[in-house]
């Protein structure tokens, strides 16, 4: 039976304070509210990762990490490696997110490499999928997202996929304000559930956990979540606020 998520994605914000601070409201809050419906995981910048390790050790809820080398270690100035986020204890990290495609030019075989560092260093990707506007527009989501996937995760050993988390973002949605409605999401979600069975089988599809994200806040990820394959989601500015994040949570 596949597990229910919600995933902070930080990226490159807050200082040192008002990280620390964000996640001790986190911890308390969820110290009340003892989520059972999903887990919960936080991504912050590396910079702040140990700190999350650490609240993680008491706290509910999971750090992970927003990115990790294709390479292992060695002469890679500003990397760092799937091996540095074992040895912290960091239990997930995103991989594919449609910034790292777009800023920093990661293409299918780069994420691929991303991928298998990870897996070898029991890190459990988040892998990120997602169409752009004008693929949208031209009813090319399905191949794209298909083509995305089949380049890199789809190519797994059905025993390695079993560690992978999918995230479906349309790169329309993200940090836009506008969401995809949840029949979009749940179209999508079936269709990344489809190719599963394709590639390994229904016991394999069932039991993958596939998040939305795209502008998902606390007005809407009661409905989105309430689809049939959606299994939470991958949440970015509204991470960054203890209640908002909370009041996703509780939208199961
Ligand atoms: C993201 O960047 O993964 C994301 C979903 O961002 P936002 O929630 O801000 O759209």
């Amino acid at each position: 039976m596949r597990k229910n998520i919600v995933a902070g994605n930080w990226k490159m914000n807050l200082d040192f304070e008002k990280a620390e601070e964000l996640m001790d409201d986190l911890a308390e809050i969820l110290d009340e509210k003892k989520p059972e419906k999903c887990e919960v995981v936080i991504c912050p910048p590396y910079l702040y990762m140990e700190l999350a390790v650490d609240y993680a050790q008491e706290a509910n809820f999971e750090a992970g990490a927003q990115n990790v080398s294709s390479f292992d270690n060695g002469a890679y100035t500003g990397e760092i490696s799937a091996e540095m986020l074992k040895r912290l204890e960091v239990k997930y990290v995103i991989i594919g997110h449609s910034e790292r495609r777009a800023y920093f030019h990661e293409d299918n075989k780069v994420l691929q490499a991303k991928v298998r560092k990870a897996l070898d260093n029991n890190l459990k990707p988040i892998f990120c999928c997602g169409e752009v506007l004008e693929e949208r527009k031209g009813e090319k989501h399905f191949e794209v997202v298909e083509n995305q996937l089949k380049e890199t995760i789809l190519k797994l050993s059905k025993e390695e996929f079993s560690k992978i988390v999918i995230a479906y973002e349309p790169v329309w949605a993200i940090g836009t304000g506008e969401t995809a409605t949840p029949e979009q999401a749940q179209e999508m979600h079936a269709f990344i559930r489809g190719l599963i069975v394709e590639a390994y089988d229904e016991k394999v599809a069932d039991d993958t956990t596939i998040l939305y994200g795209g502008s998902c806040k606390p007005g809407n990820a009661k409905e989105i979540f309430a689809k049939p394959d959606v299994d939470g989601g991958l949440i970015g500015g509204a991470s960054l606020k203890a209640k908002d994040f909370a009041a996703i949570i509780d939208s199961f």
